[in-house]
């Protein structure tokens, strides 16, 4: 079994950033990602809000080239998925689908899943015209009717999206106002395919072999209406992927690891870094910065050891 000073869980920024400064120390630095690099952001079209990038950037080309930075200054890389982590001696053993690998540290960036709605037709329709990836099946809804639930950054910028393809996106969110950022909304306001029905639920969503509408609550009037649409896109929130970790982890009120801000958990030597830590911004810039701070707080703590 092979045996690294860390092993950081998840290839997304977080991730990518502090493998590159992780093994920029010197260190011997394993990531196990189970899909592609770059994470969440690899499904995003355009990156506007990255610091340094005035002109923006898809979200697949950036994953990559995190990757290869990271690659660039040593790191190693597994395709595979993290089932457990477990105390081994003074390290930790990550139980992968094929095999183990033991850390001395781990870093936790495992990131989020997009929740659910979790209404009648979501599960039998998925794939049919229910998607959570505007970018991937967007161009499969040209000319066709839209509805995106959700107001916040991802359901707007996914909205956004859809209008280039769609004939008509309506957002539903159930909310009286968007919590989205502003540049979003203002965006939204200059769309003219783009409508939007506050304070409304989604109850069902309809069809047979596939999409082809949403029944709708008013939650004010409590009246229900039939929105006809061929593609129902889901943007709700996300939920941290910390089921892995067990008991080793404790998680705020909204499930993510309680970190300090150096990114420690209470366990000695696992650190958490991005949107699956407390208190994330949730910004790619952010989880950038927090692969900085754990990737050095991962140094500190090694050193600590050998001393
Ligand atoms: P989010 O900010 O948590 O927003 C989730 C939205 O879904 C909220 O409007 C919420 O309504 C609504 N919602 C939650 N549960 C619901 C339910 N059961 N039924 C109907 N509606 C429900 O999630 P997100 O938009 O995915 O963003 C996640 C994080 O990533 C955020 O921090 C965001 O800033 C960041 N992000 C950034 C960018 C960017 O920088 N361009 C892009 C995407 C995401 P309420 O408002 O009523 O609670």
């Amino acid at each position: 079994m092979e045996t690294f000073d860390i092993a950081i869980i998840g290839a997304g920024a977080a991730g990518l950033t502090a493998a590159a400064f992780a093994a920029r120390d010197g260190w011997r630095v394993t990531v196990v990602e189970s899909m592609t690099a770059g994470g969440q952001v690899s499904n995003v079209d355009a990156i506007d809000n990255y610091p340094g990038l005035p002109a923006g950037t898809p979200g697949y080309e950036l994953g990559p080239l995190l990757q290869e930075q990271a690659a660039e200054a040593g790191a190693e890389f597994v395709l595979d998925t993290v089932s457990r982590v477990d105390g081994d001696g003074d390290g930790y053993l990550l139980a992968l689908s094929e095999g183990h690998l033991r850390a001395r540290c781990v870093i936790v960036a495992a990131g989020s899943t997009k929740r659910r709605l979790g209404v009648p037709g979501e599960g039998t329709l998925w794939g049919r015209g229910v998607s959570q990836c505007a970018s991937c099946d967007g161009p499969l809804f040209r000319g066709l009717r839209a509805c995106v639930v959700g107001g916040g950054d991802s359901a707007l910028q996914e909205a956004l999206h859809l209008s280039r393809h769609a004939s008509r996106v309506t957002i539903v969110h159930r909310g009286a106002s968007f919590r989205a950022q502003h540049a979003l909304v203002a965006k939204l306001q200059q769309a003219d395919n783009i409508d939007v029905r506050f304070n409304t639920t989604v109850e069902e969503i309809m069809g047979d072999a596939s999409v082809t509408g949403a029944r709708l609550r008013d939650t004010a009037t409590g009246v229900d209406q039939v929105l006809d649409a061929e593609g129902v896109f889901v943007f709700i929130g996300l939920m941290p992927n910390t089921a892995f970790l067990g008991p080793l982890a404790d998680l705020d009120g909204q499930g993510r690891i309680s970190v300090d801000a150096h990114m420690r958990t209470s366990r000695p030597g696992i650190l958490a870094a991005g949107d699956i830590r407390s208190d994330s911004a949730a910004m790619l810039a952010a989880s950038a910065g927090d692969g900085v701070t754990a990737a050095r707080s991962a140094t500190a703590y090694l050193r600590r050891r050998a001393s």
